[in-house]
């Protein structure tokens, strides 16, 4: 088996995003993400900071809510809506879809 005919992946540019976006999300002094439906959540969904334009998917944005909480700070600072309903009507959003709660 050969990879003749197979479009070679650009590895070069992979990484050259990867590490972009990286930069972008370091030098955030605090992330802030627009609430989203629940019906928009996928498996590998990711979702853009409002301040510096860096993507993580939702899993990321789960554990560093839940930092930021650990360190006695409001998760609703990070994603409005996610403790309380946001000013929009976004119901509660904890655990990602767990409204019941
Ligand atoms: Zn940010």
């Amino acid at each position: 088996m050969t990879d003749a005919g197979k479009p070679k992946t650009d590895y070069k540019r992979i990484f050259a995003e990867v590490s972009a976006n990286r930069d972008k999300l370091d030098a955030c002094p605090r992330h802030l993400f627009a609430p989203f439906p629940l019906e928009s959540i996928r498996l590998g969904a990711k979702v853009e900071c409002k301040r510096c334009g860096g993507r993580m998917d939702l899993v990321a944005l789960n554990f560093y809510i839940r930092g930021f909480e650990a360190a006695g700070r409001n998760g609703n600072d990070i994603l409005p809506g996610w403790k309380d309903t946001a000013d929009d009507g976004t119901p509660p959003r904890r655990h990602f879809g767990n409204v019941e709660d």
